[in-house]
């Protein structure tokens, strides 16, 4: 089947954070061929392209897209056989990720409870290696299968290969853009693993140890329901920025001044802080808003933005929060959304 694009899509329509001009050119792919003829079609008018999933971690400009987007919509879930206590799942790119959490958890397999109710698709995963509640999903990933657009080649990358870090990967990288994720393996659990560490979800069960997968995801989704605001109503990305990473010596004079700021160990002896605790309690924007932009009263690291506002009001705003923070910190806050560019 020969996939033909749509001509000035309105972007909004595709991402969470609800803004943006139009795409001059739009495909939604279901087939590995249809996507292969999305990228020729790029190719041979010299147009540049972006691939989209659900659109819930961009930020799509109000200059709109000069080249062609591609909204990958791929499915099908396939359970392998159990090889002891660990079974993997394969996943096509355009699965949405809570369905298949919802899925795992039915059926019993241990290590995506954790990561509900994120909003996105399966592909999307590996690219900023989603995480919640103490878990990311490079734990969990086996391979990623791959469309690679400069060879024409479909390849597997394993997890090492996939360079997995705090919400990064090497599909953050130039030259991983190159690759257009087409499934996704990962390896669960058939043994219990509640994974409880993190601050809210061992208060959530402190009179309860060995929860079951099912209380686990009850739990995850009514934390988040009290955090974030419904995405399908309201425009955000979730946590708009990064919780920063650092060596404790960077830190050693804010937590003296602050020695309630949330630290967790992270990889090469860093920490990271929980950056909507800075934003709160040390720069006091929990609730701040600007006329259509505004951090959320319920937590600040969370971005929202009214019918209305427009990708330059969104990045003054954040430019305008990441200020604030140095001025207060020192700490030089990143952003985790993407822009559409
Ligand atoms: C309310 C809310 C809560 C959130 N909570 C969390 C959270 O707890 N933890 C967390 O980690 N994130 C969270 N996010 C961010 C977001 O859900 C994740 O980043 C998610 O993985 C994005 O999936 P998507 O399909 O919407 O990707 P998109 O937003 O469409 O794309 C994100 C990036 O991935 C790339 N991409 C997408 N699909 C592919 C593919 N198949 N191949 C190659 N590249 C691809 C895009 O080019 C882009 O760079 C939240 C967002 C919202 C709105």
């Amino acid at each position: 089947m020969f996939a033909i694009p749509q001509r000035n899509v309105a972007l909004s329509k595709y991402t969470a954070l609800k803004t943006g001009g139009t795409a001059k050119y739009f495909f939604a792919v279901t087939t590995l061929d249809e996507l292969k003829t999305a990228i020729h079609f790029a190719k041979q008018n010299e147009l540049p392209f972006f691939i989209i999933g659900g659109g819930s971690n961009l930020l799509a400009l109000d200059t709109g897209y000069d080249g062609v987007i591609i909204k990958i919509s791929l499915h099908g879930i396939v359970f392998g056989k159990p090889v002891g206590s660990v079974v993997n799942v394969t996943v096509a790119a355009g699965e949405i990720l809570d369905n298949l959490v919802a899925e795992t958890v039915k059926k019993g397999f241990w290590g995506m409870e954790n990561l509900s109710h994120i909003p996105g698709t399966v592909g999307a995963t590996p690219v900023q290696n989603v995480g919640a509640y103490g878990v990311e999903v490079s734990e969990l990933i086996e391979t990623v299968t791959v469309f690679d657009t400069a060879t024409g080649k479909v390849l597997s990358l394993t997890a090492e290969e996939s360079q997995f870090g705090y919400r990064d990967s090497i599909f953050k990288t130039v030259m991983g853009k190159r690759y257009v994720i087409t499934s996704v393996t990962f390896n669960l659990s058939l043994n219990p693993q509640p994974r409880l560490k993190y601050a809210d979800l061992s208060s959530y069960f402190v009179d309860c140890p060995q929860p079951t997968q099912v209380a686990i995801r009850e739990a995850v989704i009514s934390i988040r329901s009290q955090k974030f605001p419904d995405w399908r109503l309201i425009g955000t990305a979730g946590s708009f920025f990064k919780n920063p990473i650092v060596s404790r010596d960077e830190v050693k004079s804010l937590l003296q001044k602050y020695p309630t700021l949330p630290v967790y160990e992270a990889s090469e002896g860093l920490v990271k802080l929980s950056l909507g605790f800075i934003l709160d309690k040390i720069c006091g924007l929990k609730g701040y808003q600007k006329n259509h932009v505004g951090l959320f009263h319920k937590q600040a690291l969370v971005l929202v933005a009214d019918a209305g506002a427009t990708s330059v009001e969104i990045e003054e705003f954040s430019q305008e929060i990441a200020e604030k923070v140095f001025v207060k910190t020192k700490l030089k806050i990143e952003f985790e959304v993407t822009r559409v560019e």
